[in-house]
């Protein structure tokens, strides 16, 4: 992406590749008025945020392309902030592509992934808050997502961060100006209100941090490993738990390569359960390459089912791998007469061949998944928790520094520490490389 330039317009087509009823190509930039006289042969723009007919002909051998609906929204009135035509033609590959080659033969460039968004947030349509919500709300899978990204959207978590930011510069400016008069000493007054400020600000950065497993759990879901020994049943169960055939399914050990992750939704909580039956195919499984993916995996995933057919406590035992015990749920599979058991083993009892025991099971589940959705603001990506939590541990710091009387130099740097951090939040201050990260997960066209 050309990170300064928006001397030249760009062109995409913003929908899906593919035979559909409509597509819709995308121009945004100066120059757009040379543009749409030249390709429909009219004299003016069309009046703006008003649906025009227009033939669009080809500037390259003056054929008539299509006869499409053309949007015009005059800067700043627009997404990017740019003018901006949207046309709607009619779809498949060659019409969308045939406006395209017009628009970059008329001086336009093809827009790279996100170029449309990363324009609206140079020209403060949106912090990198929100473009972040435009990446969550077109992936979202489930409701919560759904209404977290258009929440964020609005500008809802960006007003916090804004206060947040506000109040910093505040602190910086007490600081400052106990700087200037008192050299190294912070007055007593002074310090009675840094101090204040400081643990206000560490409770409000606690409670946003606070909220990122949750926007972990509605962007990715609750992951769910199934981990156990071949043959076991693991595949079977996970497509139990989908409802739905998504893993292959067969008595040959090693069958599930590597691992399948498939997604699901229990009491409206996303989930995503992964099948690592492939970890296990070596006769030699710990000294595998099996047993370091398996780590990463049980470190990645937020609950284990230990699956067996004879006994998961004990096969689980012999695997001596370490996972904390609110992790695990053990599961006895292949069940399919139960026999009434006055022993009661702490696993469950599940058949996938009859289903015997999957409602017990999910029941825990659901009860394993019953977070509380936060009232506030939602931090919904590792970029945005790795800030709050840097920012965290800073406050923290200064908290510490001005009880132990440190000088105050040293705070006001650390204090410049945590308002670059809210700041690179919203996108007030950033570098080339975040912008690049974020933008480069959008699609063409977006
Ligand atoms: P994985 O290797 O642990 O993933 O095991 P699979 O799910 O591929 O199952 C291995 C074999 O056990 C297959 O032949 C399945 O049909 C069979 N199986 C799985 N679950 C059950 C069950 O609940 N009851 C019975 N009787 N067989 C099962």
């Amino acid at each position: 992406m050309d990170n300064n330039n928006n001397s030249y317009p760009i062109a995409a087509i913003a929908t899906p590749a593919g035979v559909g009823a409509i597509s819709i190509v995308r121009v945004s930039g100066p120059s757009l008025k040379k543009i749409f006289c030249s390709f429909t042969k009219k004299s003016s723009l069309p009046k703006p945020r008003f649906a025009s007919l227009c033939s669009i002909y080809s500037p390259i051998n003056n054929k008539l392309i299509d006869k499409c609906i053309i949007t015009y929204f005059k800067a700043p009135f627009s997404f990017t902030g740019e003018d901006v035509l949207e046309i709607s033609c009619h779809g498949g590959n060659l019409i969308p592509q045939l406006i395209v080659e017009s628009l970059i033969y008329l001086g336009a460039k093809n827009a790279s992934p996100g170029e449309f968004s990363y324009r609206a947030f140079l020209n403060n349509k949106i912090d990198l808050i929100q473009a972040e919500s435009i990446s969550s709300l077109i992936s979202s899978k489930n409701d919560l997502n759904h209404d977290v990204a258009l929440k964020n959207l609005s500008g809802f978590f960006s007003k916090t961060i804004n206060a947040i930011s506000k109040d910093v510069s505040n602190l910086l400016i007490i600081l400052e100006n106990e700087l200037n008069f008192n050299e190294n000493e912070i007055t007593f007054t002074s310090k009675k209100e840094i101090t204040k400020n400081l643990n206000s600000l560490y409770s409000g950065l606690k409670k946003l941090h606070n909220t990122s497993f949750f926007g972990k759990v509605i962007e990715s879901g609750v992951r769910v490993l199934l981990l156990g020994r071949p043959n076991v049943g693991k595949s079977s169960l996970f497509n139990h738990l989908l409802g739905h055939d998504r893993a292959i399914v067969s008595n040959i050990s090693g069958t599930t390569r590597d691992t399948i992750e498939g997604n699901s939704e229990i009491n409206g909580i996303p989930v995503c359960f992964v099948d690592t039956a492939g970890y296990w195919e070596s006769s030699d499984f710990l000294e595998s390459l099996g047993i370091k993916k398996t780590l990463k995996e049980i470190d990645f995933a937020d609950f284990v089912l230990f699956v067996d057919d004879k006994n998961p406590i004990k096969q689980f035992k012999e695997t001596n791998l370490k996972i904390s015990k609110n992790k695990l749920v053990f599961v006895l599979s292949k069940n399919d007469t139960p026999i009434l058991n006055n022993k009661k083993e702490p696993f469950f009892y599940t058949s996938s061949k009859t289903g015997h025991g999957m409602e017990t099971l999910i029941e825990h589940l659901s009860c394993l998944f019953s977070f509380n959705k936060p009232s506030g603001p939602i931090v919904t990506s590792l970029r945005q928790k790795d800030l709050i939590f840097s920012s965290l541990n800073t406050t923290k710091a200064c908290i510490d520094m001005i009880n132990n009387n440190l000088e105050t130099d040293l705070l006001v740097s650390n204090i410049q520490d945590i308002l670059y951090n809210i700041e690179s939040l919203i996108g007030k201050v950033y570098t080339k490389d975040i912008i690049n990260n974020i933008f480069k997960n959008f699609c063409v066209g977006k």
